[in-house]
């Protein structure tokens, strides 16, 4: 424990991180690695809030663009995210680890209600608690709840895994000479337009102190590395 920078996560995956190789939906095989990578740290110790994304299911802006109400859409989209968070707990309760589904949305039958004392609680205990339904409103996204939730579970920092490794100045798919930050500050971020979070999470990030980790998912033993504070990914800081 002692090598570790931070102590408690908030660990961000998007919907789509849930895919793996597949086009929708979730890859079992998938799941199995994120509890297996997970339950490394937890086992050393690392408190652990997940926030999880819906995108491999349904986004709000996709129905809204097919010419649904946003609103409306936007909580079928939150709904996709509780879908998501059940399968984690199944793959990390598999893998051996206490978990707890925390909902924005109440649903009695499927998780909890979220309480953020008791999610605090749960994580002093040593449940990796998934939080479910984003914020719990719509014109939000899950970037944002992981930023609020990050900030309101006092984490040490937010981990935002994607399938790339770290925020780039231009698309490293499509421009060869695409340069990789080691580091870089909310206001650059924000300033380019750079699509690491949307402008709400980054801000509030940036208001709250709370350090961003963008990291790929596939990388051999990237949580330990990135929470020893070895050079993984991107950071971003003041
Ligand atoms: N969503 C929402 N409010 C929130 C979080 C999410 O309305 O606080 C909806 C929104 O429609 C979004 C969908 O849930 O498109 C899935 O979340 P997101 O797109 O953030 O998932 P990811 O891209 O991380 O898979």
């Amino acid at each position: 424990m002692e090598d570790y920078k931070y102590r408690r996560i908030l660990l961000k995956l998007s919907g789509e991180a849930l895919m793996g190789d597949g086009e929708y939906g979730m890859d079992p095989k998938m799941l199995e690695h994120l509890a297996e990578s997970i339950k490394t740290i937890h086992d050393d110790g690392i408190e652990v809030g997940i926030v999880v994304g819906g995108g491999n299911i349904f986004r709000g802006m996709a129905g809204a663009a097919a010419g649904m109400d946003r609103a409306q859409a936007d909580y079928m989209g939150m709904l996709a995210t509780v879908m998501n968070a059940l399968a984690l707990q199944d793959a990390f309760e598999k893998a051996g680890m206490m978990t707890r589904v925390m909902s924005a949305i109440e649903m009695h039958e499927v998780a909890e209600t979220y309480i953020r004392r008791r999610a605090i609680r749960h994580l002093e205990k040593g449940r990796v608690v998934i939080f479910a339904a984003g914020t719990g409103n719509p014109y939000f996204t899950t970037d944002t709840a992981a930023a609020l939730r990050a900030c309101e579970i006092d984490a040490d920092c937010l981990m935002k895994a994607t399938k790339v490794d770290g925020i780039y100045d231009k698309d490293p798919m499509r421009h060869e000479d695409a340069k990789r930050y080691d580091t870089i500050s909310y206001r650059d971020v924000l300033a380019q337009g750079l699509k690491v979070m949307d402008a709400t999470a980054t801000a509030l990030s940036q208001d709250n102190h709370m350090p961003i980790i963008v990291f790929d998912i596939s990388e051999d033993d990237v949580f330990e590395k990135a929470l020893k504070g070895e050079s993984v990914g991107t950071t971003v800081v003041e």
